[in-house]
This record gives structure tokens, sequence and C-alpha cells, in this order.
């Protein structure tokens, strides 16, 4: 772990995080790639030491109340918040300036933040999401291999719900020859309304490789899926954007059970979600 002062904390659209890399070690992780000049061992996370002091700083000068983002390009509860607690401090301090909060995590320790969001959901609004990209923990545990297991991560996101919290779910990304397959994204979705999810956000079926990404996927392909390298290497040579064979079926799928269980996927819709002035949260199909 290493400790470094930091000048900025707040990103693009609102986006602030804690920490630079990621403990949870996904064979996929594009935040990997070259471009991103992470630099150093990706799960040798870099602390923003000043992370809080910076987020008071940055959000005192902030007029129009939004949701503030956190969980792009690192997990805000990477294994290490749960010793530093500084994704916890800067919710305290979303909550003390009145603004919203969005967060997009793969791990069940935001449920000892819970209290926190309860009251920032009350002051603003909150909104909880997980990525989940296979139903199996099995291959979960392969392919997110310091996270939380996909069941975790629904128990988690039905704890959010019961208490009034929007969720949502990333179903992103869906690795070709490994989670492609139309059961899995049926039994996501149906699972997501089970739980009580309110928006899916899917950009594409399939994934995406890059320098830097790319070797280290492959390296862990060998490991857990022997032979699968030499699939991709076929099929995608070097592309960036690696499309699932099928991804025209699993749109079907999707959007089909997506309909059923009234969970919104169209940007339109998810945009109004994530607005601040407007305090949606799914009912589950399930609710009495
Ligand atoms: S949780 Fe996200 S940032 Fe962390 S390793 Fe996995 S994909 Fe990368």
């Amino acid at each position: 772990m290493r400790f470094q002062e930091f000048k900025s904390i707040f990103g693009n659209n609102n986006n602030c995080n804690p920490y630079r890399g990621c403990e949870h070690n996904c064979i996929y992780c594009d935040a990997r790639s070259l471009v991103y000049n992470i630099g150093g061992e990706f799960t040798d996370i870099i602390v923003k030491q000043n992370a809080v002091e910076l987020a008071r700083k940055e959000l005192s000068k902030k007029k129009k109340k939004t949701l503030i983002h956190t969980g792009s390009m690192c997990d805000p509860y990477t294994i290490s918040e749960a010793k530093l607690c500084l994704t916890k401090q800067i919710l305290e301090v979303i909550y003390e300036f009145g603004f919203g909060v969005g967060v997009l995590t793969k791990s069940d320790l935001i449920l000892r933040d819970i209290e926190l969001f309860k009251k920032i959901n009350k002051r603003c609004k909150a909104v909880v999401c997980f990525t989940i990209t296979t139903m199996d923990d099995v291959i979960c545990k392969k392919i997110e291999p310091n996270s939380s297991l996909t069941s975790a991560r629904f128990e988690a996101l039905k704890k959010f719900h019961d208490q009034n919290i929007t969720t949502g779910v990333w179903l992103c990304p869906t690795l070709p020859f490994i989670t492609n397959d139309e059961e899995n994204i049926r039994k996501i979705v149906r699972k997501c309304g089970e739980v009580g999810v309110s928006y899916i956000i899917v950009f594409e079926f399939g994934t995406t490789m890059r320098d830097g990404s790319r070797e280290y996927f492959y390296q862990c392909l060998d490991e857990v899926f022997p032979g699968m390298k030499e699939r991709y290497q076929k099929m995608y040579g070097l592309q960036y954007n690696c499309k699932a064979p099928n991804e025209k079926a699993l749109w079907k799928v999707f959007k089909e059970e997506c309909n059923r269980f009234n969970i919104k996927y169209e940007w339109e819709d998810i945009n109004k979600i994530l607005s601040v002035n407007n305090n949606y949260s799914q009912i589950s199909l399930f609710d009495n």
C-alpha cells in the first residue's frame, strides 16, 4: 500500500475516488490498461491520504446539489477500506454538505455504512449499485477473486432496497465463452427483479481488452480456464471491443426479462432515476 498526497479528488462528472488501483483483482479489469497510467503493481493500491480534506474543500465550493459518484476505475470498498475508512469519511462529508451519492462496488463491506446511506437518502438521495457478471459463485470466484460472491452482492442489494434506497446493477462485462450464455443473463435479471433493483446498465454484451489489461487477463485465463486464451486470440486478436458472438440473442433475453420485471435499462429512464429530484425506488414484484 502506498500513501500519497493529491491536489484534487474530483474528476469528471462529480466522480471521486479515495484510492488508485484495486485489491479485488478481477481478471478482466480495464483499469489495469496502460492508458490510465496507474503505475506499479495494480493491487498495491495508492491511498489518497488527504482524500477527506480534499472532499471537504471541494464540496464546500460546489453549489448545485447533485449526486457524487464513486466506484469507477477502482472499488471504493476495496479490501483496505475496512481498516482505512476513507470512503466512509467521505460519505460523512457528503452528508454534512447535503449532497447525494451514487456508489458502484463489488463488495458487501458497503453494508457497514448502511446507516450513513439512509441519512444521505433522507436528506438528498443515495443510489447503491453492484456489478454483477455471473450468477455462478464458482465462476465469480475465478473471475473476481477478492470481491464478495454474487450471492452476497444480491443479499446486500436486498438490504439496501429494504431501506428504501434505490439500487442498480452494472451487468458488465459479459465474458465471451464464459458468462455469455442466455441462462446466465436471464437469471441475473430475474434475481434483480426479486430484490427490487430499479435499473440495470449494459453497455454492450462483451468485454474490452487493451494493452496492460489484455496481458493480465490472458495470464489469468491460462490459470483458471485453460485453453480459453487461444479462443480469445483467434476470435479477437488485438481488438479493443470484444463483443460476445451471441450478443443479439443476449439483448433479446435481457430486454424481455427487464420489461417483465419493470427494470429500467434505457439511459433516458436511468438518468431520471439518478436525478436528485426524483426519489425512485423500485417496488419489487416480490414485495407485499
Ligand atoms: S472491482 Fe473494478 S476496479 Fe477493482 S479489480 Fe475489479 S474491475 Fe477492477
